[in-house]
């Protein structure tokens, strides 16, 4: 397995940023939407609890009403001196005619019965001798009030069946008490349940769902579909639970929402049922562009965090090659620490290389380099001339004067030398500790002496800041003539030995010798 640093590897920490991005921007994604689809249930609730309070109020009561305050007020007119005997039992034919009057102004009313505190009673429209209407007793009908302790409001009745047609019936009524408070008898305005449930088919609803009313007990009263009158839609124990004036609930049974507001007289509820799968589909619908939406954008984040780790594993190999070739060009703002490092990395590398084949004390090249350059030579046997040069008294000079000081008569001796060496391409080695040598090729053969003269004299000539310095060198010069390394070596250190025997500060052939 290969071995490799975590630290170098851009992946990991990408793929960690991307995945924490992806977790919080899912996160944030599934809390947006529950709590929008929360907002919109509670919209929708807002709406439906809307149109059924509407339908409540601006439509089923305003009729309520309209019945209500004529039936007051024909109330009062036949309770007055003996217009009720006059109208039921005196004049009949007359009566039957302010009935029908009366009947004419409420399109909701579908017949009215007025009866006296006997049970002498007329009904409008006239209902036909029948076998059955001899029988007709009003004292047992729901509407009938035979005691005054009766309250002097108006009534309505519970769901009953109307004697003659046998068709659901709800009948408004209320006592009729003379002003001396005697009880004359009752007038009772049968409601026209068709025509009022009709009126509902217009309603408009907010979403698909059905809108009737019930009386508390739970059976239809009214109903756009007049098939349902007096059928128990909505159970007993449901209706329990609508306690207050009007709200919402959930019923588990028949998975609807009910919406519902109450009157308290008649004590009927209108009901505004709407199934929980509607609802849901609805915000479904509504949360599911949201849901595509955030699909969408985690998929754009994906992608981005796939393109980031290709690219930077890309910048990661451009670094590498930049690295190793030292090209740097085309490095924008940010980058420019990493070129800046990378061209001192390579800097330092030259120096590094620099300082394996030359002297640090006096800047020549070292033994080692010599050594190598000489083999290359030695190898492709081409003629060559070295000079080996030592330093004269050299250990007196460092007595005298100090190491330090003597440091620095090595340097300056091999500036001179690299000073006439240099500009002819000659190179100058540090061969031991105060000997350098010097290596001319063929071409040089002629001017080599020459030139080493020019150091000698250099050396000599140099005023030195230590009082009385004098510093000179000897050197022995030879040509190669393919014999063997040591003894050619020998020969040169040979010549510059017998320099020394001769008085030092001067330069000898090998062949002088
Ligand atoms: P001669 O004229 O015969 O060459 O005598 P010399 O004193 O120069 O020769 P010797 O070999 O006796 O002494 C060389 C001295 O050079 C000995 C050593 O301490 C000194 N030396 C060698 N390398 C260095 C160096 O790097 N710095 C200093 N300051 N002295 C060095
Ligand atoms: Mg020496
Ligand atoms: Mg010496």
């Amino acid at each position: 397995m290969a071995l490799h640093s975590r630290k170098l590897s851009f992946t990991r920490p990408i793929m960690v940023s991307f995945a924490g991005i992806l977790f919080s921007f899912t996160l944030i994604a599934v809390i947006i939407t529950l709590s929008q689809r929360r907002d919109f249930l509670e919209d929708y609730h807002n709406i439906n609890g809307n149109f059924t309070h509407n339908l409540a109020v601006n439509y089923t009561e305003s009729i309520l009403r309209e019945n209500d305050y004529i039936l007051g007020r024909s109330a009062t007119y036949f309770a007055r001196n003996d217009r009720l005997n006059q109208t039921v039992n005196v004049n009949p034919a007359e009566g039957l005619q302010v009935l029908m009057h009366l009947q004419n102004l409420m399109p909701t009313v579908s017949s009215i019965s007025l009866a006296d505190a006997l049970g002498h009673h007329l009904r409008a429209p006239e209902v036909l001798p029948t076998e059955n209407s001899k029988t007709f007793d009003p004292r047992v009908r729901p509407w009938f009030v035979g005691q005054a302790e009766a309250s002097t409001f108006s009534h309505y009745t519970h769901l009953y069946k109307d004697y003659f047609t046998g068709k659901p019936m709800v009948t408004l009524y209320k006592p009729v008490i003379s002003p001396e408070g005697r009880l004359k008898g009752t007038l009772a305005f049968h409601l026209d349940l068709a025509s009022m449930g009709y009126t509902l088919r217009q309603m408009v609803a907010p979403v698909q769902g059905e809108f009737y009313v019930v009386e508390r007990d739970g059976e239809v009263v009214l109903h756009p579909d007049v098939g349902a009158i007096s059928k128990q839609y909505v159970s007993e124990a449901l209706m329990d639970k609508m306690t207050s004036g009007e709200g919402h609930l959930y019923d588990k049974k028949t998975k609807s929402w009910y919406y519902y507001y109450s009157f308290t007289n008649p004590d009927w509820f209108v009901i505004y049922r709407v199934s929980g799968q509607t609802l849901s589909d609805i915000t479904r619908h509504e949360t599911t562009i949201v849901g595509w939406g955030f699909t969408l954008a985690s998929i754009i984040i994906i992608l981005f965090g796939l393109y980031l780790r290709h690219a930077s594993r890309t910048v990661l190999m451009n670094i590498i090659n930049a690295i190793k070739t030292g090209d740097v060009s085309q490095t924008p703002r940010l980058e420019a620490t990493l070129s800046h490092t990378i061209q001192s990395n390579k800097a330092r590398e030259m120096a590094y290389a620099r300082q394996a084949t030359h002297d640090a004390l006096t800047g020549c090249k070292n033994r080692r380099a010599f050594d190598e350059d000489i083999a290359v030579l030695l190898d492709s046997h081409q003629p060559f001339a070295l000079a080996l040069v030592d330093i004269d008294n050299f250990k007196s000079i460092n007595d005298t004067w100090g190491h330090l000081s003597g440091d620095i008569v090595l340097r300056n001796v091999a500036r001179e030398g690299l000073q006439v060496m240099q500009p002819h391409h000659v190179s100058v080695y540090r061969y031991g500790g105060e000997e350098f040598a010097v290596i001319f090729t063929a071409e040089l053969f002629d001017s080599s002496f020459s030139l080493l003269e020019t150091w000698r004299l250099a050396v000599e000539n140099r005023v030195w800041r230590e009082e009385n310095l004098n510093v000179t060198f000897s050197a022995g010069l030879g040509e190669w003539r393919y014999e063997p390394l040591e003894q050619f070596v020998g020969s040169v250190d040979n010549a510059l030995y017998t320099a020394k025997q001769q008085g030092k500060n001067r330069i000898l052939r090998t062949s002088e010798v």
